[in-house]
C-alpha cells in the first residue's frame, strides 16, 4: 500500500450543510473521503478546507461551526492525529492518517485578525486568500476586473507568515498570486491547481507561475477536478500525467504533491472518486516513473515542505 497526503478537500462543507451527516459510518454516504476511506487507503494525511457554499452565511460563525464539525467528527474518529506541528506529522502513518486544518477564502474571517489567530490557535495551518471571487483581502481568479490584493490582504500575507500558516494560492487571480509571491516571506502552496498549458481553465498556473511556486521552494497539489484536467468529455487518471509532464519539463520535481477536491466537485475523472482512487492511481504513476518520483508526488514533497513549515511542536 502506498501512503499518501492530499492537500484539499472539502468534507467540511458536506458536514455543515448537511449534505453529510457524519465523518465515519452510517450517515457519511455523500462522502468521497470518510474515516474508513482514509484508513482503508494508505492516506497518511488528509487536508480539511474550511469552505463556506453560496448558500451559507460568509460570516465566522459559519467558520466556527465548521471547525466545530472538524472537531466532533473528524478529530473524535479513534486514530486521527490533529496535525498542528511537526511532532504531529511524524505521528501519522497509514491506519493513522493526519487531519490539517484549511481555510478556504477569507471572507468568514471578516476583515478581523483577532479571528485570524483565534483559528490559528484552534489549529489553522493553511490559508487560500480567496475562493473564486473578490473579497476583503484579494481578487480571486474569477473576479472580471482581476485585482490584485487589497492592503489589508497584504496584512493578511504577513500575518500567516508570522503565525505559521501557509498561504495557498490556488484560487487567486494571476495579479494577487504575483502580488502574494512578492508579499509572502515564507514559501506559498497551490493546494489543488493543475498546468494551464495542458488544460487552459483559470484555476489552473501558468508556466510562469508554476516556475514561481518551484523557486520559491513551494508546492503544487495535482487536482482531479475533471475540467481542470482535460476538455474531453470523459477524462481518466491518464489525463493527469500531461500535467505532471509540464510541472516535471519546468523542474518541478520536489513540489509535485497531490489535492485532489474530493467532496468540492459533483463530478469526478474516471475511477478517481475517493482515496481507494488515489491509491489505484499511484499504482498507475509508479509503473510510469517508479517508485522513487512516486512516492515523493504522493507523500514526500508534501511531508517535507510541511515538516519545514509547521512549528516543532
Ligand atoms: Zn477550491
Amino acid at each position: 500500500m502506498r501512503e499518501f497526503a492530499d492537500l484539499h478537500c472539502d468534507v467540511l462543507a458536506k458536514l455543515l450543510t448537511g449534505e453529510a451527516e457524519s465523518f465515519d459510518g452510517p450517515g457519511s454516504d455523500g462522502l468521497d473521503v470518510t474515516y474508513g476511506k482514509l484508513t482503508a487507503s494508505g492516506a497518511v494525511l488528509q487536508t480539511f478546507a474550511v469552505y463556506l457554499p453560496k448558500r451559507v452565511p460568509q460570516t465566522f460563525m459559519s467558520v466556527v461551526q465548521a471547525v466545530d464539525r472538524f472537531y466532533r467528527q473528524v478529530l473524535t474518529c479513534p486514530h486521527v492525529t490533529f496535525v498542528r506541528s511537526q511532532a504531529d506529522l511524524a505521528a501519522c502513518g497509514p491506519g493513522r492518517p493526519g487531519a490539517l486544518l484549511a481555510l478556504e477564502g477569507a471572507e468568514g474571517l471578516e476583515g478581523s485578525f483577532a479571528a485570524l489567530r483565534m483559528l490559528h490557535r484552534l489549529g489553522l495551518r493553511m490559508l487560500g486568500l480567496t475562493w473564486n471571487d473578490a473579497n476583503w483581502a484579494a481578487d480571486g481568479v474569477m473576479e472580471p476586473r482581476g485585482g490584485g490584493l487589497t492592503r489589508a490582504g497584504r496584512e493578511l500575507v504577513r500575518a500567516c507568515n508570522e503565525l505559521g500558516i501557509i498561504v495557498d494560492v490556488s484560487h487567486l487571480s494571476e495579479r494577487a498570486f504575483r502580488e502574494t509571491i512578492e508579499e509572502s516571506a515564507r514559501p506559498v502552496i497551490a493546494s489543488h491547481s493543475n498546468a494551464r498549458s495542458v488544460c487552459d481553465h483559470p484555476r489552473n498556473l501558468r508556466d510562469d507561475q508554476i516556475k514561481a511556486i518551484i523557486d520559491a521552494g513551494g508546492l503544487i497539489g495535482l487536482t482531479f477536478v475533471p475540467w481542470f484536467v482535460s476538455d474531453r468529455d470523459d477524462p481518466g487518471p491518464e489525463d493527469l500525467i500531461p500535467h505532471i509532464e509540464r510541472v516535471l519539463e519546468l523542474g518541478g520535481e520536489r513540489v509535485l504533491a497531490l489535492g485532489s477536491d474530493y467532496d468540492g466537485i459533483d463530478r469526478h475523472i474516471r475511477g478517481l472518486d475517493g482515496p481507494d482512487g488515489t491509491a489505484r492511481l499511484l499504482d498507475m504513476l509508479a509503473l510510469r516513473y517508479g517508485e522513487e518520483l512516486t512516492e515523493n508526488i504522493a507523500r514526500g514533497n508534501a511531508f517535507r515542505f510541511l515538516s519545514s513549515q509547521l512549528p516543532p511542536a
